[in-house]
């Protein structure tokens, strides 16, 4: 007998007969011999249309009353969910997340769940009831009970943070697909279901735009080793499996908010080459990765920065011992790239080889905008200059000369409490194996009732034995047409810029990512100076702004300028570490049909692209179709 928590979202409770569907469902699995927890989300589109009704009675509605607001969607819902399995004969109760006890920090629409008790929900399932739990939703166990909500799309997240608590067998997201596709199948019907994807992958699909699971809840899955799977609502299909490594050992409390850094990592192996002033057209990236790739160089970040009047800068990084050939590829392309405009305007190649990465490795870095701002700030009072930022969920890493790595690394195991273990799972590591980066993917075993999961012994022996399965270079594709681009001109060059524009960000909650400084420096004021630019979330931009307005004007800043028709489209496959080709094929997609790429950003397993939102579905498009992911050319898999 296992213990199940089902999510259903809202397409999945949209009308009575799609209620009932679940109560039939959920009481086959009791039937089963199985104790079941479901989690529901608002019927069909209701939460769009309460937070509609607030914004027809307020431009900027009160938080808390929103969260007044929103959580009655899920209320409807799990009432009706209840009375139909006691139609069925199944015996349930409904509980909103303050009478389970799901309390949160106070911050009103999006909370982060802290604590969820667990003996009432016990109580009821060892009197054979079914527990219907809204989702979406907690309290703050303050005085007041206020009610809070988690953020849209948050139910995933209820039922995830219920499975760790409850300390589940497994966690089962119901929806209206048959489960994580290589994309978005309404904007790429081709999509292919895939079997199963790594805990790292599905974080930087989520908060890369594909909703199919939120964030959190796959972060809350890989910390504390929720097996968790995506399935169809409509169909009996086995649905798409999230694999999750070896979790460190961590409380139930301050669930959400308790260490995002597991491990700090560094790599003095490193050299950089930049080029600049490259022409801003497209096929410019396509032509110089395309060349690299053909030289079986393998590139580690790449960031190609905002345009400044009509040329980019663009840099990457290499093994040292492969800066050679880089510099040569680059400096025979240079001539090629070259405008007939003055002799100030050519391209340029510029190396450095003493260089090193460091990196904070964990879940939820971009999530939670505090943890990459922590590590600048730390960089900054050691007085390290950062010269290159890759962000991701699982990862924040940093250029710096070599020369400061070893404080670099010192300053950041303090500051993240990371304790130095020695060679049995070391916290501190240098990079080695890409596979070292994932946790080894084990074979999940088959269960009887015909779900596959693992179970802490069986991930110990496979590991054991080494079995690991092939990861793909590219598992999916995801598009984010929320974001918006800021740019702040003409910061000066010095440590600590990076944790002021950040720091001030985070202190409002606001998230970043594709961050990138550009490689050129213009002295102003006898000051060196470089523009710093990064993607938001639209709906943060208006705050953003005006906080960087003001410290601009403080800080004799330059301008801060907005885009915001932009698109980002990503690709993420553990595979593509150590892969020569990757970038270069996901560029040449984009510069066959004439799109501009205006941002690159890497991270050791993504790869992202900010484009002209109008070309944003096309762009996506291509490149899965590139990457032969809807199965016409198969992709060459690495071990
Ligand atoms: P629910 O209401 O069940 O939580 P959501 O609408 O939040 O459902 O998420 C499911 C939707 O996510 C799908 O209908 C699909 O359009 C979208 N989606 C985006 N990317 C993917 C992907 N890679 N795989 C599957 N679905 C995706
Ligand atoms: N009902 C909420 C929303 O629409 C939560 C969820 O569906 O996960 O965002
Ligand atoms: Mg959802």
């Amino acid at each position: 007998m296992a213990l199940i928590v089902q999510k259903y979202g809202g397409s999945s409770v949209g009308s009575v007969e799609r209620i009932q569907s679940v109560a039939r469902r959920v009481y086959k699995t009791v039937q089963a011999g199985n104790s079941v927890v479901v989690v529901v989300s608002a019927m069909g589109k209701t939460t769009d249309g309460l937070v509609k009704l607030a914004h027809d009675i307020s431009l900027s509605p009160n938080r808390r009353e929103m969260d007044m607001l929103l959580s009655t969607g899920e209320q409807v819902s799990i009432a009706l969910v209840s009375m139909a399995l006691q139609e069925v004969g199944q015996p349930a109760i409904s509980l909103t997340g303050a009478q389970v006890g799901i309390t949160t920090e106070a911050e009103h629409t999006r909370a982060r769940i802290l604590h969820i008790a667990t003996d009432r929900i016990e109580r009821h399932l060892n009197q054979g009831k079914v527990v219907v739990v809204a989702g979406f939703q907690g309290m703050v166990s303050a005085e007041d009970w206020e009610i809070t909500t988690l953020g849209r799309g948050g139910s995933d997240t209820s039922a995830v943070a219920l499975a760790a608590a409850l300390r589940a067998d497994f966690c089962e997201i119901y929806t209206d697909v048959p489960g994580i596709l290589t994309t978005d199948p309404r904007l790429v019907a081709e999509a292919q279901l895939m079997d199963e994807i790594t805990s790292n992958e599905m974080l930087e699909l989520a908060s890369l735009g594909a909703k199919v699971l939120h964030p959190r809840a796959v972060e809350i899955a890989r910390n504390y080793g929720v097996s968790l799977v995506v399935r169809s609502s409509w169909t009996e299909e086995k649905g798409t499996w999230v694999i999750s490594p070896q979790p460190i050992p961590r409380a139930l409390i301050n669930l959400e908010i308790a260490r995002a850094v597991d491990h700090v990592e560094f790599d003095t192996n490193q050299a950089k080459v930049s080029l600049l002033r490259v022409p801003d057209k497209p096929g410019v990236a396509a032509k110089l990765f395309g060349e690299i790739a053909r030289q079986n160089i393998d590139v580690d970040l790449i960031i190609q920065s905002i345009h400044d009047g009509n040329t980019n800068d663009i840099a990457f990084t290499v093994i040292s011992s492969t800066l050679n050939r880089a510099e040569a590829v680059a400096s025979a392309i240079a001539p090629v790239l070259r405008s007939h405009r003055e002799a100030d305007e050519q391209a340029e190649v510029i190396v450095k080889q003493e260089i090193a990465k460091v990196s904070i490795a964990g879940a939820g870095m971009i999530g939670r905008p505090g943890v990459a701002a922590k590590m600048f700030a730390t960089l900054a009072e050691v007085g390290v200059n950062i010269q290159m930022i890759s962000t991701s969920e699982v990862k924040v890493s940093c250029v710096i000369d070599n020369a400061d790595c070893d404080r670099a690394v010192a300053a950041l195991r303090h500051a993240f409490e990371i304790e130095q273990r020695g060679s049995e799972g070391a916290a501190i590591c240098p990079l080695s194996s890409p596979n070292a980066e994932l946790g080894a993917i084990t074979d999940p075993l088959t269960h009887s009732n015909g779900f596959r999961y693992r179970t802490e012994s069986n991930a110990a022996d496979t590991q054991t034995m080494g079995v690991q399965l092939p990861v793909p270079p590219v598992r999916g594709v995801a598009l984010d047409m929320n974001q918006v681009r800021l740019a702040i001109r003409q910061v000066p060059d010095r440590a600590g810029m990076a944790a002021k524009i950040f720091g001030l960000l985070a202190d409002h909650n606001i998230s970043v990512d594709t961050i990138i400084q550009s490689q050129r420096c213009r002295i102003i004021d006898g000051i060196p100076r470089r523009d710093i630019a990064f993607t938001i979330a639209r709906m943060d931009k208006q705050a953003a702004m005006e906080i960087l307005n003001v410290a601009a004007t403080e800080l004799g800043w330059g301008e801060v300028v907005l885009d915001d028709v932009i698109a980002k489209v990503s690709i993420v496959g553990g595979g593509m570490v150590r892969q020569p080709g990757v970038a270069a094929k996901m560029f040449e997609a984009l510069a066959q049909h004439q799109i501009n790429i205006q941002m690159i950003a890497t991270s050791e397993i993504k790869i992202s692209c900010v484009v002209a939102q109008e070309q944003g579905v096309k762009a996506l498009q291509l490149i899965h179709a590139a990457f032969g992911l809807a199965g016409s050319e198969k992709m060459q898999v690495s071990v």
